[in-house]
């Protein structure tokens, strides 16, 4: 069987056509790494082969099962927000920035900001179906060597072997006899320490034509871990990276297993999706059910691990089972990293807090106490996980001041910077909730 240790699991995006396109599971042995994908062929699926893969790999199963134990493990009451650092690397073809698949740093930055309004329920205004993962994807606000960074990399990737012509290859389409790109060649021509950061890679086209795969954070951290993602994918109107980062963070298709029929289901917790609120459905089904005459099979049908249009629910359970996986897997050194808050970066690590923030969390204002130099004039500035500025203000002399934002910042993650004569003096993170 391999090197059961270094087990990677790959999920293909179809780019199009969610509702009518086919998925096939394919399990092979491929070096040391048994990997299975997930195919868009046609109309017709192919036999299901996960549930084998996961009982013929015993370490991958207990990988999967111990998250799912960790659910009585963690203190569901502790209900911080998460924030998980990301680059995003665009490996464009040469072209000037923000000009063909070198997409601009406006449509990154709407792409995230829509997958973090569907991670946080904000997305629709009925949102009482869905959950408030109570997760958030910030931009790198600093790179790995600690300089203030957009978290958008470029790179002109048009002179790796295949890129160009064929797009990043896997090897799901080696077997087709398409061959791409090099997959560790490419993601290695601009990389960031797995540990600081999730790495997001645009690309031009991925072999075989899909819109994006993620990896899950099962087994080692693989070098090329993250997710992939075509520039046409990345924007403010797809709902495709709030999906993908659904996988890396430990969710399988509402879907699964359900090749040949309708997914088994009696064991919920370790049959189709290993989740239990979110009904069994064929992939094509998106409004009637041939599996689960539920009325809940709405949360299937709109869920976004599913292949349905105006897809926007995450379940209860999914919820459970991201917080659990990113406690529990490599994703929780993204926790630690200073990527987004730069406490410990080049810029502000010799300076001691001299501010202190309360309270932290926050709703409407919070109070910024100056333990210097009590008459040391100085402003804030609130930034949100984008880098935008959303609010800022001069201070008065003195060691304390109440800033109250009147309810125009909505509840998330930010960044505070304290500045004098518009040199950062400090950062602290602020939580609004
Ligand atoms: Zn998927």
């Amino acid at each position: 069987m391999g090197n059961a240790s270094k087990l990677i699991i790959f999920i293909v995006e179809t780019n199009t056509t969610m509702k009518t396109i086919c998925t096939n599971f394919i399990f092979i042995s491929f070096l040391i790494l048994p990997i299975y994908f997930l195919q868009a062929q046609n109309n017709t699926c192919a036999n299901e082969q996960f549930q084998t893969i996961q009982l013929q790999n015993p370490e991958f199963r207990q990988q999967v099962e111990s998250i799912i134990n960790s659910n009585q493990a963690t203190n569901k009451t502790t209900e911080d927000v998460l924030v998980i650092p990301i680059a995003v690397h665009v490996l464009h073809l040469g072209e000037d920035s923000g000009v063909g698949s070198n997409i601009p740093d406006l449509q990154i930055q709407e792409a995230v900001e829509k997958a973090n309004s569907l991670w946080r329920n904000t997305f629709v205004t009925e949102n009482s179906l869905s959950n408030d993962i109570k997760v958030e994807f910030c931009l790198a606000q600093y790179d790995p060597h600690g300089n203030p960074s957009t978290g958008i990399v470029r790179a002109d990737a048009s002179s790796i072997p295949r890129y160009a012509e064929t797009g990043i290859g896997y090897i799901e389409a080696v077997l087709q006899g398409i061959f791409g790109s090099d997959e560790t060649q490419t993601k290695g021509f601009s990389d960031w320490d797995h540990n600081y950061v999730l790495n997001i890679w645009v690309v031009h086209k991925i072999a075989g034509g899909w819109g994006g795969y993620a990896f899950f954070p099962f087994g080692n951290n693989y070098p090329t871990d993250g997710v992939v993602i075509t520039a046409n994918s990345m924007n403010k109107n797809s709902t495709t990276l709030a999906h993908e980062l659904g996988h890396a963070m430990g969710l399988f298709h509402t879907f699964q297993g359900a090749e040949n029929g309708c997914p088994a289901n009696d064991l919920c917790f370790i049959q189709g999706d290993w989740i239990c609120d979110t009904p069994p459905h064929r992939r094509s089904d998106c409004n009637n059910s041939n599996c689960n005459n539920s009325p809940d099979s709405i949360l299937s049908f709109k869920n976004l691990m599913s292949y349905c249009s105006n897809r926007y629910i995450f379940t209860k359970d999914q919820k459970d089972r991201i917080r659990n996986t990113i406690f529990n897997s490599s994703r929780k050194a993204l926790l630690q990293s200073t990527a987004c808050t730069g406490v410990i970066s080049g810029i502000t690590k010799n300076i001691n807090h001299n501010f202190s923030i309360y309270p932290n969390p926050a709703s409407t204002g919070f109070t910024i106490s100056n333990r210097m130099n009590k008459n040391l004039p100085f402003e804030i500035e609130i930034r949100n996980s984008l880098g935008q500025t959303l609010f800022s203000k001069k201070l008065n002399s003195g060691n304390e001041q109440y800033i109250s934002f009147d309810n125009k910042i909505e509840k998330g993650f930010y960044l505070v910077l304290i500045k004098n004569e518009d040199k950062v003096i400090d950062t602290q993170t602020l939580i609004i909730q």
